[in-house]
């Protein structure tokens, strides 16, 4: 694990020091780590699997705020989860890049760290390196997980939509996005508990980790994606990838009771869901002969999977209100930038 050449004074320990006291515990289980001690990490892989790589990156003020740092480390982890989840990948592990301002606590970086034993534990998998440095700028955390396949299962990659094939997403539709409004006090007058439970969807996504994986090695699904800059937006994203466009029944998208419960009060429509973001839920195409199969998943691993839509030849996405007209979306997702 490198570290910054940065030696500045300042009050919390230095780089060394923060990477044996807070990172290399959370490598002590994976395989090939060697206490971190290395300059490069070796990656578990066997001969007939293949290594899947996916890299995010969170800055304090764009992408968090004020956020309990164990809530900020556990999310920056699941967001690269969810990744793998979308490809049908089993995850074993990642590397860390973090940029700490130079007047931090070391408290958060102990509490930070935490979080990331935590759902280490969850999701079975360890920390491989990283490296740690100091920033005059904003804090900046950047985490690439690692996953794998065997060789002959391939992925779930997005271009493979066929006109035809069904859509798919899991859990919910714009709970974190609602949660984000109810931080920003957007939602004030929302019941307690609808309020907690958005709140916990966008601070603490769900990555879809058994489906994703299911979806690929049972040969469910043809493409998949995970659900980050809002359901249209991603949507938007496999469509065009494949080539092909989707007729989507907003009635079909499926929607939480405390979504329900924060759209009546502000008086939203329904389609104002499909362009938050930060669901983390699974958006997927599956040919209509795999219904039976997937709403068999769905009972087995006691995960919602509703079927919102089917891909057509024609491009363009066409979303329809239960009377059949066609719905107008305000703006098409998220966006960072
Ligand atoms: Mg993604």
């Amino acid at each position: 694990m490198g570290s910054g050449s940065d030696t500045s004074k300042r009050q919390r320990a230095g780089e060394f020091a923060l990477i044996e006291r807070y990172f290399a515990p959370l490598a002590a289980q994976a395989e090939g780590t060697f206490g971190l001690h290395n300059d490069a990490a070796v990656l578990p892989v066997a001969a007939g699997e293949r290594l899947i790589a996916t890299v995010d990156t969170m800055i304090q003020g764009r992408h968090f705020l004020d956020c309990p740092p164990d809530l900020v480390a556990r999310k920056l982890l699941r967001v690269n989860l969810s990744d793998l989840a979308a490809m049908g990948a089993e995850p074993f592990g990642y590397l860390l890049a973090s940029a700490w301002p130079l007047d931090i606590e070391e408290d958060w970086i102990a509490e930070f760290s935490r979080g990331l034993a935590a759902d280490q534990a969850i999701y079975g998998i360890g920390l491989y390196g990283g490296d740690t440095t100091g920033t005059p700028g904003p804090m900046t955390l950047s985490l690439t997980a690692f996953g794998k396949v065997a060789a002959g299962e391939g992925v779930l990659d997005r271009g493979s939509v066929a006109a035809g094939d069904d859509f798919y997403v899991t859990g919910t539709i714009g709970d974190a996005w609602l949660g984000l409004l109810a931080l920003r006090g957007e939602l004030e007058g929302l019941d307690a508990d609808s309020r907690a439970s958005l709140i916990g969807r966008y601070r603490l996504p769900e990555p879809r980790m058994a489906a994703g994986r299911a979806l690929l090695t049972e040969g469910l699904a043809r493409s998949a994606l995970d659900v980050s800059d809002g359901l249209a937006a991603d949507l938007g994203h496999l469509l065009e990838a494949s080539g092909v466009g989707a007729e989507i029944e907003l009635a079909a998208v499926p929607v939480g009771e405390a979504a329900r419960a924060a759209l009546a009060l502000r008086q939203l429509p329904p389609q104002a869901l499909l362009s938050g973001g930060d669901d983390y839920e699974l958006l997927f195409a599956a040919p209509p002969d795999r219904r039976d199969a997937v709403a068999a998943l769905s009972r087995r691993l006691g995960l919602p999977i509703a079927r919102i839509g089917r891909a057509r030849a024609e491009r363009g996405l066409v979303v329809r209100g239960a009377d059949g007209a066609e719905v107008a979306l305000e703006k098409p997702g998220w966006t960072h930038f």
